[in-house]
């Protein structure tokens, strides 16, 4: 069950003393609070964890300081969609929105490679009106002898480059806790001047201890990714670990299944599981075509299998789009056989808003029927 409380009321106040003293007095109940701090606002929520069938509903609601009682019928405490539940399904960022009626395109390098690309990439970003990028800088590769990413060495010069094409979020994939350390860091150093996504890869989805320390800081979003072979369930209960901790400026990103039945495709695409994520969780969700078919195949209309994915996601509610573009695939250092070219971008953005547009026509016609 969760309490929602008034927005003024701060835990330094009688309402919320009387409150937490009556809730300490509650047998085989325990607590914990989570703090929103929004620009106007502080917004506290108490999550009360046990024997919760023996509350009622009306009663929490008149203790002192309690807006609203949502009872939680799924497991997904934080993240998840409850019954009566209208809490938020968004969050602002650097000044983005991420919500489950947005849609924000990732388009960027796989990995960072050279100044000359990533300046190319951001520049055509920003003539195509984009505000955001993906650019790995930690690359989790199979073999270990593979690049296995820039690192560190790279990220001022990223930053300060997005800061100049105006790019405000870019996503990051990141393998390690010291890889948040020095994000962070080198973040401040070069004067904020764009912000960052952290990316939980499909390797590490379970990697609960990297979870437990990225969901501890609120100030950084996380995109994570569904895990390649486990259950949506398990997935969904790994972006919950983020939550739990605190940060709940969470994306889930579905990038296919590995199954060779999903064979020529890289991985199986999933994109039918937007609609399913959004009616479990209140989290944006993001697709990666790129990840999912992995290659630049061409359907016999001429379009590409990667945007024939893509639309199948956005047509379905996306809020996200991650996507690989490079301006000279041959020299990419990872993934150069899946990525679009630049000539491809504003192909690719009309595409998506043909889509995106056909979804909103699909939501009026259902929504007319009710
Ligand atoms: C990526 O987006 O660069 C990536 C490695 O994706 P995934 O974790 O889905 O394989
Ligand atoms: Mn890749």
């Amino acid at each position: 069950m969760i309490l929602i409380l008034t927005p003024e009321i701060g835990s330094d106040s009688p309402e919320f003393r009387q409150l937490s003293d009556h809730l300490a007095s509650l047998p085989k109940i325990r607590t914990r609070v989570h703090q929103e701090h929004g620009q106007q606002q502080t917004l506290t929520e108490i999550y009360l964890i046990g024997d919760t069938a023996s509350l009622v509903v009306e009663d929490m609601q008149s203790l002192p300081g309690v807006e609203r009682v949502v009872r939680i019928s799924e497991e997904y405490r934080v993240l998840g969609r409850h019954k009566d539940d209208q809490r938020p399904t968004h969050f602002d960022y650097n000044g983005v929105r991420f919500g489950q009626d947005t849609l924000n395109v990732f388009a960027g390098l796989c990995a960072v490679d050279t100044p000359e690309h990533v300046e190319a990439m951001m520049k055509a970003l920003r003539d195509n009106g984009q505000v955001c990028t993906r650019m790995g800088a930690y690359k989790p590769r199979t073999s270990p002898y593979a690049f296995q990413g820039h690192g560190k060495a790279c990220l001022p010069w990223v930053f300060e480059l997005a800061g100049k094409y105006g790019i405000k979020v870019i996503a990051m994939e990141i393998t390690h806790e010291s890889h948040l350390d020095e994000i962070r860091e080198a973040l401040e150093k070069t004067g904020q001047p764009t912000g960052v996504m952290l990316q939980i890869g499909t390797r590490n989805t379970q990697n609960f201890e990297l979870l437990k320390i990225v969901g501890r800081q609120q100030e950084l979003p996380v995109l994570i990714k569904r895990g390649f072979g486990i259950t949506l369930d398990e997935s969904l209960n790994a972006a919950e670990y983020l939550a739990s901790e605190g940060n709940r400026k969470v994306v889930f990103g579905l990038r296919g299944m590995k199954t060779n039945m999903g064979d020529p495709h890289r991985n199986l695409v999933d994109f039918a599981h937007v609609p399913v994520v959004k009616r479990l969780t209140r989290m944006p969700v993001c697709v990666d075509p790129s990840h999912s078919v992995g290659s630049r195949n061409r359907a016999p209309d001429g379009i590409l299998d990667i945007m024939h994915a893509t639309t199948q996601g956005v047509i379905t509610g996306a809020n996200m789009i991650l996507v690989d573009f490079h301006p000279a695939p041959a020299k990419a250092l990872v993934d150069g056989p899946q990525a679009l070219l630049m000539e491809e971008l504003p192909l690719f953005l009309e595409d998506v808003r043909i889509a995106r547009e056909a979804y909103l026509k699909r939501v009026a016609l259902y929504r007319g029927k009710d």
